[in-house]
């Protein structure tokens, strides 16, 4: 695997890839770091269809209102290479902040719609444009012919086919399932800030998303989700920020399974003092 730390190294080296192979394909897996199953799901996913995958770790300040949350933020580097290495990913790239958003870079605004500011994006202000300025620079920096996200993100997966959508890329946007620990727990980075206990007991999210597709069958989605909260609540310590039911789509609040041809159950729980998103497709 190479590592490559400079964008203008990067840029190189892909020329003189697509000069020797012009019908190279690229896979490309942006990421945080702190690599777990979920994001090596990613890498699986694109190292099978593709030639050649390039993953990137970059902790992109723009997209954390907290920066306390920013600094927390695990980076254990070397053992992220050793798993990318083992799962045949080609080119891991790690920039540095000014090679990202060079000096003159001026943050840009994504006209996103009401993606940005509602469900993930209401209890995070400025996230999603963050994530939007940090994809845009990294797709132009590597053209990859797909782009792999994971639907634990689901409004991650939404807002990135929009990004594509008006700045006309040609990526493919590609969603993966989302992994989970033995218990059920999605998998993220920020587990680790939980307790033994609390990573273990906190697989009741997935129980109550899980036991609410199975409620639908026989209930409205008011009720259905109603219970589901009254359930989460019931958990020592747990706090609901959403809980939802959602065109997959456009990301409209549903109250009827008849009313979008996709729908996804979405939630984020704050359970140890940490936000665990989880989503459950019900359609
Ligand atoms: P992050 O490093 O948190 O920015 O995540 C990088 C990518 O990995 C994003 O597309 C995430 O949605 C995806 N991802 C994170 N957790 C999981 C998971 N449990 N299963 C599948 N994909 C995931």
């Amino acid at each position: 695997m190479h590592i490559i730390k400079t964008s203008d190294t990067l840029k190189k080296h892909l020329i003189a890839l697509r000069k020797e192979q012009p019908k190279v394909t690229i896979g490309f897996v942006p990421t945080m770091g702190a690599l777990h199953q979920g994001h090596l799901s990613l890498i699986d996913a694109s190292v099978s269809e593709n030639d050649i995958t390039v993953c990137s770790i970059f902790v992109n300040p723009t997209q954390f209102g907290d920066a306390a949350d920013l600094e927390k933020y695990p980076k254990p580097i070397e053992q992220d290479i050793e798993k990318l290495v083992k799962n045949d990913c080609s080119i891991l790239f790690l920039p540095s902040y000014d090679d990202v958003y060079p000096s003159d870079y001026k943050q840009m605004i994504f006209a996103i719609g009401e993606l940005e500011h509602k469900i993930e994006g209401a209890s995070r202000p400025g996230h999603f444009q963050g994530v939007c300025n940090v994809l845009h620079q990294l797709f132009s920096l590597i053209s990859p012919t797909a782009a792999y996200f994971g639907q634990k993100d689901f409004q991650q997966t939404v807002v990135v086919k929009k990004l594509v959508e008006i700045t006309d890329s040609s990526v493919k946007i590609r969603v993966v399932p989302i992994k989970r620990e033995p218990h059920g727990l999605a998998m993220s980075s920020r587990n680790v800030r939980l307790s033994a206990k609390g990573r273990q007991n906190a697989a009741f999210i997935h129980r109550a998303l899980s036991q609410t597709k199975e409620d639908l069958a026989s209930m409205t989605v008011a009720k259905a989700v109603a219970k589901a909260k009254q359930f989460i609540n019931a958990q020592k310590g747990a706090a609901i920020d959403y809980l939802l039911a959602v065109d997959a789509k456009t990301l409209e609040e549903i109250s009827s399974l008849d009313e979008a041809e996709n729908i996804t159950l979405l939630t984020v729980v704050e359970y140890e003092n940490v936000r665990l998103l989880d989503n459950i497709i019900l359609k």
